[in-house]
């Protein structure tokens, strides 16, 4: 058999098993995952271990993000096809495949250059849609380009995103982990000038470290 095939049978896989079985049900974000071949995303030994329900490391004490997680995050954010998103921690990229694929642009950012270069490098070579990625502070945000529909956050954050939530269109959302006593995937809303927030779930991710490279 072509390995190509075999990704193809672990990918749908990977989504009916992990995805769909579960809570997830935006038809947009299953066919993202789909179509993104994750397994360019890790090292070439793991192979279609790519696809199993865990994260990988990546270097440099970073990790891919298990396909549930960012499924679950992507999905909660109700991206349309219009928007423009934000995503802080662009580690192997594959997130920012799975965004490009929903909505119209995607901003990302990197703490550390290796890893954006090696992101960059693997995203020029698949179908994607419009990404424009830099190495900075994610923390910051990415204030030329604001404000953003949704920004998405993959890196636990040990306070409220107040940077952040002020780069956010109204209307918009954002979704980040936040470490206080325990770590939880937290859903902020922006609607006439107010902020709500709402816990969605108990999750670990590595941790957002201020400044860059
Ligand atoms: N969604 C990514 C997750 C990578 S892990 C994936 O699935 O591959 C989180 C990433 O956030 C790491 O690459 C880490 O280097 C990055 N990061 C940590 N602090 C950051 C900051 N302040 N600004 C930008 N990126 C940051």
């Amino acid at each position: 058999m072509e390995p190509g095939t075999d990704y193809a049978i672990a990918r749908r896989r990977m989504v009916g098993e992990q995805l769909e079985a579960r809570d997830i049900t935006d038809k947009n974000v299953l066919r993202a995952f789909l179509e993104i071949p994750r397994h360019l995303f890790v090292d070439a030994a793991v192979g279609s271990r790519a696809y199993d329900d865990c994260s990988f490391p990546i270097g440099y004490d970073q990790t891919i993000s298990q396909p549930y997680t960012i499924a679950f995050m992507v999905q909660s954010l109700q991206i349309q096809r219009e928007h423009r998103v934000l995503e802080i921690g662009t580690g192997s990229g594959y997130q920012t495949a799975i965004l490009s694929l929903l909505a119209r642009d995607v901003f990302s950012i990197e703490r550390l250059a290796p890893l954006l270069k090696t992101a960059e490098r693997t995203l020029s070579g698949i179908r994607t849609g419009s990404i424009r990625i830099k190495t900075g502070d994610g923390g910051l945000g990415w204030s030329s380009y604001a404000p953003f529909d949704r920004i998405i956050v993959s890196a636990a954050m040990r306070e409220r995103p107040a940077t952040l939530l002020d780069q956010l269109a109204h209307g918009g959302r954002l979704i980040a982990p936040i470490s206080d006593s325990a770590e939880h995937i937290v859903l902020f809303a922006k609607e006439a000038g107010n902020v709500t927030e709402r816990r969605l779930a108990r999750c670990s991710f590595v941790p957002l470290i201020k400044g860059d490279g």
